[in-house]
């Protein structure tokens, strides 16, 4: 079993400055089997959380349970854990094999026998059976993270902590190692805490994202929740690529508008209803601009913003707009045959159905779209979150 419960962690290193607080009561509940990516900037404390799961930092304060056993202050051999990170860490003068086998001899009663068919198997599993006589140097660096994987798998632990295992490869490899490593861990069915910067491998990997930053838990929720109702500002800005596009605005409730120096723009019923704010910051996504060279037979013409074209990017299957609106520059991510050039004036079109509000002040999500927030889902979202 490898259910985690994970109560106000909080890990303070010293140095000759001042404490750094890495991490700032954390709570978090894993359940057996779940594939949760913790996923933020670099020096957000991803590390710092895992290590301390992992039991090779002393926590400050707060407490770790394993399957309601409190290991807070157990060793790391004393958990059933199995790590992989970056940089493989395998031993260079042994094989594939006796890297595989090392933990098993060392952890282990079982017969040289056992251990032997069982590395067989996970070999055989990862498909580098071929590979077992080999040392780590004649290997390539998807090899040896195979391996490294390998050698965590034979283990058959509760738990798999990893940390940024695949950013030493390059970008295809990581691909399909991310596809991999997703089957491996669905039909192994064994709690895997994933630690990466990359919000890509965190959208398409993760049961559930836990984002983090500057210490402190943003948002805890299935990839789509944190997408379309990101808690703040930073999860909103963090997680979509390009990233979501803000300007600030102000509400004017009683002309049903929010204004920007640049453009006005309505309000639908639900949007402006109770906004405790007028200073909010209006968030749209790439994906979510469109645009027109003929606003006089729009549909929508109360929701097109002037803009000119400043730069394109085009990717093939789409191009990627950048627009300026006032002072401001805005992505929008349109059909790669749309023809938009440098200097173009076009109108770019914000539907009503996929904007989000901000407060200005605090970050907080406001509102998001045209429907009005699900008290459910939101309550659950809230209670994750740390006022930032
Ligand atoms: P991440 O893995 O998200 O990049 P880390 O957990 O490694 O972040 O680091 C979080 C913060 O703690 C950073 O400010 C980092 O500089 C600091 N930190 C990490 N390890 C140590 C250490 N051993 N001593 C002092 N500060 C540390
Ligand atoms: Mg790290």
């Amino acid at each position: 079993m490898g259910r985690i419960d994970i109560d106000a962690l909080t890990k303070e290193y010293s140095s000759p400055s001042g404490p750094i607080r890495a991490v700032e009561r954390l709570d978090l509940e894993i359940d057996d089997g779940e594939f949760i990516v913790l996923v933020g900037p670099s020096g957000c404390g991803k590390s710092t959380t895992l290590r301390c799961i992992a039991g090779l930092e002393t926590v400050t304060s707060g407490s770790i349970r394993f399957d309601g056993t409190d290991v807070t202050d157990e060793k790391p051999k004393d958990r059933d854990i199995a790590m992989v990170f970056q940089n493989y860490a395998l031993y260079p003068h042994m094989t594939a094999r006796e890297n595989m086998a090392f933990g098993l001899k060392m952890s282990t009663e079982l017969s040289a026998d056992e251990i032997e068919s069982r590395v067989e198997e996970v070999a055989e599993m990862m498909d580098i059976t071929e590979l077992l006589g080999d040392r780590p140097g004649e290997l390539s660096g998807g090899q040896q993270q195979r391996v490294a994987l390998g050698r965590a798998i034979v283990r058959d632990p509760d738990v798999f902590l990893m940390d940024e295992p695949l950013s030493n490869l390059d970008a295809k490899l990581r691909a399909q190692m991310r596809t991999e490593l997703q089957q491996l861990q669905n039909e192994l069915g064994v709690t895997t805490i994933y630690v990466t910067h990359d919000q890509t491998e965190a959208m398409t990997m993760g049961d559930r994202i836990v984002i983090l930053n500057d210490g402190q838990l943003q948002q805890v929720g299935t990839p789509l929740e944190c997408y379309h109702r990101p808690a703040n500002r930073f999860v909103a800005g963090f997680i979509g690529s390009p990233p979501m596009n803000f300007l600030e605005v102000k509400a004017d409730p009683e002309e049903g508008t929010l204004v920007n120096p640049a453009f006005t723009m309505p309000l639908s019923e639900s949007l402006a209803g109770d906004l405790d704010s007028t200073d909010l910051v209006l968030g749209i996504r790439p994906e979510h601009v469109s645009l027109t060279d003929a606003p006089g037979t729009h549909s929508e013409p109360e929701r097109l913003i002037e803009t000119e074209v400043t730069v394109t990017e085009p990717m093939g299957d789409v191009t990627n707009v950048y627009l300026e609106v006032g002072d401001e520059t805005i992505t929008g991510t349109v059909d790669g045959h749309v023809g938009a050039a440098p200097g173009e004036r076009l109108h770019m079109h914000v539907p009503a159905s996929k904007m989000h509000l901000f407060d200005a002040d605090s970050g907080r999500s406001v509102k998001h779209s045209d429907e009005p927030i699900d008290a459910g889902t939101l309550a659950d979202a809230d209670s994750q979150v740390e006022t930032v």
